[in-house]
This record gives structure tokens, C-alpha cells and sequence, in this order.
């Protein structure tokens, strides 16, 4: 097997990936906070996951992939006294907060399906391991990394980083995180501003609220990530994988929760982070009024977009750039992949009927040496952009042997076809898509010209060609019009 580097973001280095306990791989990767249409951000950053879920899977790995569902806890401003995001949707507009959940979710499922993403093996929401994320609050505060304060209960990180390190992830140093963080004004709850909710008390106001041995309340938002982790991957597991943006706080939490819960000393081995994006330069943010929606972007409804653009070709755009680089949004780049991708699916679409008529394998078509390259660009941390480099040189081939500049082997078709089909369709994911709007371009096109040819013919008295044209399109259900200015046609 081609080996597989992935760059882990904790130790900083490429690191040659060996599972813990292969074949199997446990991957959890940070869910959608389900309050919201999906923005494009986090379709990236999906992207990515289902990239590596993919190649895993192609490498022979059976993979257990968990994607959670944040359904409780994601408190707005991110912090520790805002209101619940669900639940202030839920008032706002006088639905059940299950109600917001659930049209979210189903919203986020659409969208994973259009990119053709594929499902992982376990959705486990929040609100549906509550019991277990009471059970880790437990076990942290037995170990005496937590406290209780007034019905809440906080991790206490400044006891855990005596016994543990806490930082390590995003880099931060606990004397400077201390020491910059405000002071506490003597009304908080907590011990050190740096300390973050386990279980939060909710006033008589909350929605969403839950029986515990501490109050009535809701649990933070690190704690569901760390809960089903351990639960469906165990206390050391594979790859946690998720956007930039989550690193701090809220991975350098989960790993603080985990250790501190379980005692373990290292449970993730490989941490993935995927990079942000950017439109025209600047960063992609709804206070920017450059955050694309999914379906903005496939119909062209934003001011930003001169049309829109179809989901393969915003998959491919995406694939293009590497995962651990920001990549930039533009009607130009965007156009650019479009081209691409066509070419690329043209290329495809004339594989099956490729001619082999050269009676033995042709020693210079090397396909064996474009797998290779395939592989090593996919083991080099998933390198997208250059496997579709690579993928354009079969393209090419593909074209030479199509107009016969070029001749191969049965044997070698097969290569290629198995070569083209692996990487294009399994590993990148990508579809055909019926390009709609081109086919009626030249549905029109040629109309027109039949209806030309039709006129010439009568100009010419050559009634036999303007009758069979005129018949052959009524069987189509077409009607010639003849007018004053010329003839036209219409469907019937
Ligand atoms: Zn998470």
C-alpha cells in the first residue's frame, strides 16, 4: 500500500499515518450547530473530511466516521452566558427548538447530498447523550478537574495544566492565556476566566434544559464533542478532524475534557484542520456580506456572483486547492474550474468507447506510472490539487487515443478506465452532471440551423428537402411557423 502522510496539527509534523488498530480507523470529525442554513465554510470543511473518509475507505480501511450533530449548547457569542442559539430561533420564531433541529438538519443533509458527499457511519446528536455527557462531568470532577458553582459545574484548567498540558494544540501558553485574559469581577461563577462550562444551570427562560445532580440545566458545548468521541471511537481514537476555527477554544477543550475524564494521554493521534475561505481576496463572512450560501452560489443569487454555478463545478473548484490553504472565491476561478471539469468529463464520458487496436501493451503509454503518481499525491497529506493535475495527464492520453493519434491494448483500456474511474469518481468524488442550460444552448443552435437549411431549400425550389425537413421535425413535435420575416419554430 502507497504510505499515507497526514500533517497533524499537534505535533506540527507530516507524520506517517498508522492506525491504532488497522484495518479499522476511527475518524470524528465536528458537526454542523444545526440553528442555520450551512454556509460555505463549513461545505469546505466537509469537503475535506469526506475527502479523507474517501481515500481511507479506496486504501482498503474500514472506516468509522462520526460526524456529530450540535443540537444544545451553542450559546450565542460563543460564550458562557449568551442564550442558546436553537433555543432563541425557537422563541423568535415560536417553534419548538426540536422543530429548528430538525429543518436545519434536513437542510444540511441536502446539501451534503447535492456536493455528493457521502454520509458517515454515525450521526450522533447532543441532545441525545445527555446521560453520558453527565456521566464525563462526573468522572471529571472525581479526578478534581472540575468544580461546581451554583448549579453550573466548570472545568478548573489552571489544576488541570499542574498535572497536564493545555495549550499544546493551538500553540497558547497557559501563563500567557492566564494572565491575558480579564480579570474576574467577583460576581462570576468561576474560579479563573480561562475556565470553561461543563454544565451550565438554565434560568427559568431556557428551552432546552435537562435534570442533573447539580441543577436543571444544559451542557457546554466542548463536552458533547469529547462524549461521543469516547463513546463510539473509544478514550484514544484515529483522527479528529474539523475547521480552523474550532482549534481554540474548542478542540484544545475536548482534548483537556478527555484527558481529564479518562486519564488517557494522547487521545487523538492525528488532528486535521481544514482552512477557511476567502471571496475576492478577503475573508468569507456573513458580517462581510460575502457568505455565500450553498444554493446562493448554485443559482447565482448573490451580488457578488455574475451566475451561478453547478455543484460539481464548486466541488471540483474546492478540490483544487489544497485542504490546509485558504482558498479565494472568485467569478473567474470559479469559470476557470468549470472549464476544467468539463474537460475533464469530456474526456470521460469517451472511455468506455475508446478503440484498443494496438495488439500488445504499447511500452511508451505508461499507466501504471500515472497511478503511482495518483497515489503518492493522495499519501502526500491528501493533496488534491496535484492528483487532478495528475488526472489531466490521462486526460490527455485519453484524447490522443480518441482521435487515433495513439493506439493501446485492451489490457491497457482497462488500466485506464480502472485508474480513471478510482480517482475521479471514488477518491474525488465527483459526478457527470447534465449540463442543462448547455443542452438547450444547442438545442437552439441547431434549430435554427435546421429551419435555415429549410429556408435555402425553398429559395432554391427544392421542395423535397424543405418537406423532409419540415415532416421529420413535426414527428419531433415541432412546428415550422412561416411568417412575413422568415420562418420560425415552436414546440407543440
Ligand atoms: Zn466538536
Amino acid at each position: 500500500m502507497q504510505p499515507l502522510y497526514i500533517q497533524n496539527s499537534l505535533t506540527r509534523k507530516k507524520e506517517l499515518f498508522k492506525p491504532l488498530n488497522p484495518p479499522y480507523v476511527g475518524m470524528y470529525v465536528c458537526g454542523p450547530t444545526v440553528y442555520s442554513n450551512v454556509h460555505l465554510g463549513n461545505v469546505r470543511s466537509f469537503l475535506t473530511f469526506d475527502i479523507v473518509y474517501r481515500y481511507l475507505s479506496f486504501l482498503g480501511y474500514r472506516v468509522r466516521y462520526v460526524r456529530n450533530i450540535t443540537d444544545v449548547g451553542h450559546l450565542i457569542g460563543d460564550s458562557e452566558d449568551g442564550e442558546d442559539k436553537i433555543g432563541k430561533k425557537a422563541r423568535l420564531e415560536n417553534l419548538e427548538p426540536m422543530e429548528i433541529v430538525q429543518k436545519y438538519t434536513n437542510d444540511f443533509h441536502d446539501v451534503t447530498q447535492v456536493f455528493n458527499m457521502k454520509s458517515p457511519s454515525i450521526e450522533p446528536t447532543a441532545t441525545g447523550h445527555i446521560v453520558e455527557q453527565i456521566e464525563m462531568i462526573k468522572a471529571i470532577l472525581d479526578r478534581g478537574y472540575g468544580y461546581e458553582s451554583n448549579g453550573s459545574v466548570y472545568f478548573h484548567v489552571r489544576k488541570y495544566s499542574e498535572d497536564y498540558p493545555y495549550g499544546e494544540l493551538s500553540g497558547r501558553k497557559i501563563d500567557d492565556l492566564l494572565s491575558n485574559t480579564r480579570t474576574l469581577d467577583g460576581q462570576d461563577e468561576k474560579r479563573d476566566p480561562l475556565d470553561f462550562a461543563l454544565w451550565k444551570k438554565a434560568d427559568s427562560t431556557h428551552l432546552m434544559k435537562w435534570p442533573s445532580p447539580w441543577s436543571e440545566g444544559f451542557p457546554g458545548w466542548h463536552l458533547e464533542c469529547s462524549v461521543m468521541s469516547t463513546k463510539y471511537l473509544g478514550p484514544t481514537f484515529d483522527i479528529h478532524g474539523g475547521g480552523m476555527d474550532l482549534k481554540f477554544p474548542h478542540h484544545e477543550c475536548e482534548i483537556a475534557q478527555n484527558i481529564g475524564a479518562n486519564g488517557v494521554e494522547r487521545p487523538v493521534k492525528y488532528w486535521m484542520h481544514g482552512n477557511m475561505l476567502t471571496v475576492n481576496g478577503r475573508k468569507m463572512a456573513k458580517s462581510e456580506g460575502n457568505g455565500f450560501t450553498p444554493e446562493e452560489l448554485i443559482t447565482g443569487n448573490h451580488p457578488l456572483l455574475e451566475r451561478g454555478y453547478s455543484a460539481m463545478t464548486v466541488r471540483f473548484f474546492m478540490l483544487q486547492g489544497h485542504y490546509a490553504s485558504t482558498l479565494d472565491f472568485s467569478n473567474e476561478a470559479l469559470q476557470a474550474a468549470e472549464k476544467g471539469l468539463d474537460r475533464m468529463m469530456s474526456a470521460l464520458e469517451k472511455l468506455d468507447s475508446l478503440p484498443a487496436n494496438a495488439e500488445s501493451d504499447q511500452a511508451d503509454i505508461d499507466i501504471a506510472g500515472i497511478e503511482k503518481r495518483c497515489a503518492e499525491a493522495m499519501g502526500d497529506d491528501f493533496n488534491t490539487p496535484i492528483l487532478i493535475s495528475v488526472l489531466f495527464e490521462a486526460v490527455k492520453l485519453i484524447n490522443n487515443i480518441s482521435t487515433g493519434r495513439i493506439s493501446i491494448s485492451a489490457n491497457q483500456k482497462e488500466s485506464l478506465i480502472a485508474l480513471v474511474h478510482g480517482y475521479t469518481f471514488e477518491v474525488l468524488g465527483l459526478q457527470m452532471e447534465v449540463n442543462a442550460t448547455a443542452e438547450s444552448h444547442d438545442e437552439e443552435a441547431l434549430m435554427n440551423l435546421l429551419v435555415e437549411l429549410r429556408g435555402k431549400a425553398k429559395v432554391n425550389q427544392d421542395w423535397d428537402t424543405a418537406d423532409t425537413i419540415r415532416k421529420a421535425l413535426a414527428e419531433m413535435g415541432i412546428t415550422i411557423i412561416d411568417g412575413k420575416d422568415g420562418s420560425s419554430w415552436k414546440r407543440d
